[in-house]
């Protein structure tokens, strides 16, 4: 069975009422634990409904949703599944807890019942991992909007769930802040076997994964490999952009540049290199 099992769910807002907004609309996918997977699709197209029936902060109206094989409905199952999911959402200051910083970090691990020195060794090295080391004893409302999303990235890591799901967590940091970010993911996925789940509009992000989602008007639109990029009309069907480095690459190949096809921001800098 995978880490991940989403079968036929479908979630609604105000369904009792005359307006129903259905966010997810018979959604089913799976994730195989180790996987880095990209969750993208326009606004409103059901990405952060998902995310939140993914750790049981919502279930679905119908289907399921295993993780590991626990069901999100079971109530007594929840401890176990955050454990293992952890989501970090989009609005960092929805997620700080603690007027410490290494305090909100420590919150999760404290939850889990550890021993103060695993607590201690979990906080410093979320710390590390988010280079957020010299801001342990501050304060997080002094932080920035991107500092403070590296602790909440840093508030999940201290659980170390099985699963990593980034809600837009990226989404206030400037260029070079969400490329330190993925390099962070990229670490954790060569030490540990991390699983991602990265759900971001930043389609140049969505070009590090392994499998490619598409989401659109709550339902799946695609479901596959990169080769998804290259598809310009259908992507813009969907309300999303090309990669730049990948139109930049289609563009310098119809101008007579012999350039291999390059998924990757790093793929594209060596294929120039080496053309040059
Ligand atoms: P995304 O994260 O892809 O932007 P969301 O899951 O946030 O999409 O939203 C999907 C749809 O559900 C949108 O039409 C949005 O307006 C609606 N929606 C989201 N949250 C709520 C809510 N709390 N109440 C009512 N409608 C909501
Ligand atoms: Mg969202």
């Amino acid at each position: 069975m995978a880490l991940i099992e989403v079968k036929n769910v479908k979630y609604a807002y105000n369904f009792n009422e005359q307006d129903t907004i259905i966010a997810v609309n018979d959604v089913s996918f799976s994730i195989e634990e180790g996987e880095f997977v990209a969750l993208v699709g326009h606004n409103g197209s059901g990405k952060s409904t998902l995310a939140k029936m993914l750790n049981g902060l919502i279930v679905p109206m119908s289907g399921d949703v295993l993780i590991d094989g626990m069901n999100t409905r079971d109530d007594d199952l929840l401890y176990d599944i955050r454990r293992q999911l952890g989501v970090v959402f989009q609005n960092p200051d929805n997620q700080m807890v603690a007027t410490i910083i290494e305090d909100d970090i420590a919150f999760g691990p404290e939850n889990l019942g550890l021993e103060p020195q695993e607590i201690e060794k979990r906080v410093d090295w979320a710390l590390n991992a988010v280079g957020m080391q010299q801001y342990r004893k501050g304060m997080p409302f002094r932080l920035s909007g991107g500092q403070k999303q590296r602790i909440a990235i840093a508030g999940v890591l201290a659980i170390a769930p099985r699963v990593l799901v980034l809600d837009e967590s990226t989404s206030m940091l400037d260029p070079k802040g969400r490329a330190e970010v993925l390099d962070i993911i990229k670490q954790l996925r060569a030490e540990q076997k991390l699983t991602v789940v990265l759900i971001t509009h930043y389609m140049d992000e969505a070009t590090e994964a392994d499998r490619i989602i598409v989401l659109n008007k709550g339902k799946i639109a695609y479901e596959g490999g990169k080769e998804i990029f290259l598809r310009e009309d259908e992507l813009k069907s969907y309300g999303l952009d090309v990669p730049v480095h990948i139109h930049i690459a289609n563009t310098l190949r119809k101008s007579g540049m012999d350039i291999k096809n390059i998924w990757t921001q790093k793929e594209l800098e060596d294929e120039i290199c080496r053309l040059l």
